[in-house]
C-alpha cells in the first residue's frame, strides 16, 4: 500500500529555499483550495491532507532541516500502514522489556485522548484556629489551564472543520508488526500526530493556538467544612486544569495550615485549656469563669482540695467531627501557681499557717513512731 511520497516542497509549490511567509501564503491559498467543505473533486481530501502534512514540516525549522537532509524518512511521516518496521529481537534489553511491548498495545489504545483527565492542582491555605473548628468558606485565586472559549476546547478556529490524520488513517493507532523468539506479533500504540484522536485540525484556534485550553487566573471559593485540622486536604471536585483538548477536568487540593490559638490547643476533637488557679483557690475550693471555643465563659467549679494538673472535663465543648453531629470535649488542666510578692499580712497569716502545719506533722510523725515501736 505504500506509495511513493511527493516531494513536500512541490505539494506546496514553492521552491527549497522559499521563506516562512512564501510557505505560508502557499499553504494558505492551496488548503483553501483542496478544503474538503468547499471542494467535492475526488481526490481533493486526499490532496488536502498532503497539503496540511508538508506545511507541518515545512513550517517547522527543526523538521524542515530534518527533511532537507534525510528527506520523508526523517520526518516520520510515514503515511503509509506501518508494516515496515519489523523490530530487531536484540534491542530488547530484557526479556521485561519485551513483555511491556507486547502488553502496551492495549494501554496503548486506552490511552485515547478524549479520556484523558486534567492534572491536580494544590492549593497552600492559612485559616485560624476558629474557622477550623467551625468551618469557613474562603475565595482562593489560581492560575490554571481552562477550556478555551473560543474553540470549546477543540483546538479548531471556530466554522474550520478538521481532517482525517494521515499518519494512522484516522483509527487513532499505529500498528507495527513486529518479530520476537515467540514469533510475529502486531504492537499498537496511540498515533503521536493525532495523539489518537484521528483526525487532525487544519486551522488552528487563534485564541488558544490550537491547545483547546488558555491560562486564567480564577477565583474559586472552598468550603471548609467544621473540624478540620492542620495539613489536612480537602478536595475540590473538577476544579483541578483540564487537559489538551478537552477531557475531564483534574481536582483541586487545598492544603490547610492552621494558625495556633493563643489559649486553646488541640488533641484531635478535644480542646485543651490550662487554667492558672491561685493555692486558696485550690485548697479551699472556689468557681470560676472558664473561656470555650465557642466564645461563651462557662462557670467551672473547682472542689477543695484540688491538686495541680487535675484535668476537668467540659463535654461536648470541643472540635465538632468532620461531616458527622458529634463533637469532642474540652479539657481544662489546673495549674496551681505559688504565690511570690506577698504582702505584710500576707506573709504574716501564712507563717502563722506554716506553725500550724508543723505542729500537725510532729504529731503525725509523733504517732507514727509510736505505731512503729508498739
Ligand atoms: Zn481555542
Ligand atoms: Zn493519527
Amino acid at each position: 500500500m505504500a506509495t511513493s511520497k511527493r516531494d513536500y516542497y512541490d505539494v506546496l509549490g514553492v521552491s527549497r529555499s522559499a521563506g516562512d511567509d512564501d510557505i505560508k501564503k502557499a499553504f494558505r491559498r492551496l488548503a483553501k483550495q483542496y478544503h474538503p467543505d468547499a471542494n467535492k473533486e475526488q481526490g481533493a481530501e486526499a490532496r488536502f491532507i498532503e497539503i496540511n502534512e508538508a506545511y507541518e514540516v515545512l513550517s517547522d525549522p527543526q523538521k524542515r532541516a530534518a527533511y532537507d537532509r534525510y528527506g520523508h524518512a526523517a520526518v516520520g511521516n510515514g503515511g503509509g500502514t506501518g508494516f515496515s518496521d519489523f523490530g530487531d529481537f536484540g534491542s530488547f534489553s530484557s526479556i521485561n522489556d519485551l513483555f511491556e511491548t507486547f502488553f502496551s498495545g492495549t494501554a496503548g489504545a486506552q490511552r485515547r485522548a478524549g479520556t484523558q483527565r486534567g492534572a491536580d492542582l494544590r492549593y497552600d491555605l492559612t485559616i485560624t484556629f476558629e474557622e477550623a473548628v467551625f468551618g469557613c468558606q474562603k475565595e482562593i485565586e489560581l492560575p490554571r489551564w481552562e477550556t478555551c472559549t473560543n474553540c470549546r476546547g477543540s483546538g479548531a478556529q471556530p466554522g474550520t472543520s478538521t481532517a482525517r490524520c494521515s499518519s494512522c488513517q484516522g483509527t487513532g493507532e499505529i500498528r507495527r508488526v513486529q518479530q520476537s523468539i515467540f514469533g510475529q506479533f502486531v504492537n499498537v500504540t496511540m498515533c503521536e500526530r493525532c495523539r489518537g484522536e484521528g483526525r487532525v485540525i487544519t486551522t488552528p484556534c487563534e485564541k488558544c493556538r490550537g491547545q483547546g485550553r488558555v491560562r486564567n487566573n480564577r477565583r474559586v471559593v472552598v468550603n471548609i467544612p467544621a473540624g478540620v485540622d492542620d495539613g489536612i486536604n480537602v478536595r475540590v471536585t473538577g476544579e483541578g486544569e483540564v487537559s489538551a483538548r478537552g477531557g475531564t477536568p483534574g481536582n483541586l487540593y487545598v492544603i490547610l495550615t492552621v494558625k495556633p490559638h493563643h489559649v486553646f490547643k488541640r488533641q484531635g476533637n478535644d480542646i485543651i485549656y490550662e487554667l492558672p488557679i491561685s493555692f486558696t483557690q485550690a485548697a479551699l475550693g472556689d468557681e470560676v469563669e472558664v473561656p470555650t471555643v465557642d466564645g461563651k465563659a462557662t462557670t467551672l467549679k473547682i472542689p477543695a482540695g484540688t491538686q495541680s494538673n487535675r484535668s476537668f472535663r467540659l463535654k461536648g465543648m470541643g472540635v465538632p467531627v468532620v461531616h458527622s453531629s458529634a463533637r469532642g470535649d474540652q479539657h481544662v488542666i489546673v495549674k496551681v501557681v505559688t504565690p511570690t510578692n506577698l504582702t505584710v499580712e500576707q506573709k504574716r497569716l501564712l507563717e502563722e499557717f506554716a506553725r500550724i502545719e508543723r505542729e500537725q506533722n510532729d504529731k503525725n510523725i509523733f504517732d507514727k513512731i509510736k505505731d512503729v515501736f508498739h
